[in-house]
């Protein structure tokens, strides 16, 4: 009998993850999803120019690859898009549950099942997959004044359609990946936009290309050009941008090509020097853009770099002065080191996923965790990437998954060995330490206490080796433990 298993989350990782279950003839799975709809960040991000930095062909399924994306770069709707198509080819519909929020997951272990509990009531499964992402909730800053603000005011995340910028007074604060992508369309209808940069990021150019009819036509006749350009472009990620993460060769040519980009598109000395980080390249997400820096030098936006002191109703006030604003759009990231906070997840003998993980997520392969049997994360700590696709560690994450399954359904539960836990951490600490992200910057990758909760420090290569096949040694099922060396976990290639 096939396994029930809970998903949570429509978003890649919940439509990957539904999609093998579908393709081994699996159906008793249902997909809890929050929101009114899939695609997940895709969703949610609808903000003016917001799109995808990686392209779209390796940013995709390796088992759904797709012939018709309009461009190297599409914007969300496309991918929203083909998230959307994937739902309804793989016939995952019927089990999605839209607006059904996942508030916490307990272990009984009388009946070796998950209560998973929604508004409407708990529900039992025999397995549990989060698929929640690391980008789901939305960081508003702690600012003095902020609800004293006359105007409009949201979330890139949470864009306001109601509002139309046109001919407005626009403060955009937060100079990362959402605001690079935002500011240059809203500085085309805003009367005025006010940057406010905490913290210069590396930007280097995005080399977009619109994929005509022909280009497209090929692709579809020629599947295996599509694949080659797919295989292309994720060796090109690996071998030449991955060394850079690690200080490795590549990282002086890619700091150059990000100076060479900034001087070319900026001619102001002191606008460059505002804009020119004082940190590795890498240490803090790249920043792929070509747009961004040009509408910073339009007569109607201007770059604030002097210090928010507080939101006044009439605007940003920083140590300069007042900055009058009619809207003020908060681009200032996500909640990223909290994992599946805010859902309550209890594991075996009444362990608390929040306290366990109270000095720093962590989970074996970034999938599962002890003390929680069958518990099983996509996305999870330790498996963002700064240099390639997360759909490639997804689909990785969501095989190793399947590979589980025939071992609980034999042998019952599976809970991954505090030893193999620990000689798994002793290696990733091993590998993080040749990183670019531990000093000289602060990230959304770190947690409070300074530590990389959320990024993979080895090529992908080496994490689709160690997630190819579960190893039954690193697990206890059942509460009957087997011997587990620990070894063989090294991250390094
Ligand atoms: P982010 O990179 O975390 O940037 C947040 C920005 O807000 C930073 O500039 C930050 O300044 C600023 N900020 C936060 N609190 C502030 C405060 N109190 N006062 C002043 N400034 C403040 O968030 P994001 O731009 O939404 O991007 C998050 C991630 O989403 C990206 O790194 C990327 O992985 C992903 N993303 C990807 C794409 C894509 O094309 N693939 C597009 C958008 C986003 P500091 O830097 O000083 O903290």
């Amino acid at each position: 009998m096939s396994p029930t298993v809970a998903i949570i989350g429509a978003g890649f990782g919940g439509l990957c993850m539904a999609i093998r279950l579908e393709r081994a003839g699996i159906r008793s799975y249902t997909i809890f999803e929050k929101g009114p709809g899939v695609g997940g960040t895709w969703r949610d991000n609808t903000y003016p120019g917001a799109g995808c930095d990686i392209p779209s062909h390796l940013y995709s399924f390796s088992f759904e690859r797709y012939s018709s994306w309009s461009r190297r770069y599409p914007g969300q709707p496309e991918i929203l898009g083909y998230l959307e198509m994937c739902a309804n080819k793989y016939g995952l519909r019927p089990r999605i549950r839209l607006n059904t929020e996942v508030t916490a997951a307990t272990f009984d272990e009388s009946l070796s099942r998950w209560r998973v509990r929604t508004p409407s009531g708990e529900e039992l499964f025999d397995v549990v997959v989060s698929a929640v992402g690391q980008l789901n909730r939305p960081r508003l800053p702690d600012i003095p004044g902020m609800s004293a603000f006359a105007g409009a005011s949201f979330h890139s995340a949470r864009w306001d359609h109601s509002q139309d910028l046109t001919g407005r007074r626009v403060a955009v604060i937060g100079s990362g990946s959402s605001a690079a992508q935002l500011i240059p369309r809203v500085a085309e209808v805003a009367e005025r936009v006010d940057v406010f940069q905490r913290t210069p990021n590396w930007v280097i150019p995005k080399p977009d290309a619109v994929f005509g009819e022909t280009a497209r036509k090929v692709f579809r006749r020629l599947p295996f050009l599509q694949r080659g350009y797919r295989e292309w472009t994720y060796r090109y990620a690996e071998t030449a941008l991955y060394p850079a993460l690690a200080g490795r060769w590549s990282a002086g040519l890619l700091r150059k090509r990000a100076l060479d980009h900034l001087r070319g598109q900026v001619r102001d000395p002191e606008l460059r020097a505002r804009l020119t980080p004082g940190y590795p390249v890498g240490c803090r997400r790249i920043v792929i853009d070509s747009d961004f820096y040009p509408a910073l030098t339009r007569p109607n936006v201007d770059l604030v770099t002097e210090p928010i002191v507080r939101i006044t109703p009439a605007g940003v006030e920083t140590t300069a002065g007042l900055h009058g604003a009619d809207v003020i759009v908060y681009a200032t990231g996500f909640q990223t080191t909290g994992f599946l906070a805010p859902i309550e997840v209890t594991g075996r003998g009444g362990r608390r996923l929040s306290e366990e993980w109270k000095e720093g997520a962590e989970a074996y392969l970034g999938i599962a965790v002890p003390y929680f049997p069958n518990l099983f994360l996509l996305y999870g700590p330790n498996t963002n990437l700064g240099h390639n696709s997360i759909v490639f560690m997804l689909e990785c994450q969501a095989g190793y998954i399947m590979g589980c399954l025939p071992y609980l359904a034999r042998r019952g539960p599976m809970e991954v060995r505090p030893e193999a836990m620990e000689a798994w951490r002793r290696s990733l600490e091993r590998a993080m330490d040749t990183m670019v992200w531990g000093a000289g910057c602060t990230s959304w990758y770190k947690n409070a206490s300074g530590r990389v909760t959320n990024n993979w420090p080895a090529p992908t290569t080496v994490y689709r080796r160690i997630t190819r096949a579960p190893r039954p040694t690193a697990f206890r099922f059942a509460g009957r433990p087997v011997r587990d060396s620990g070894g063989g976990l090294s991250v390094t290639s």
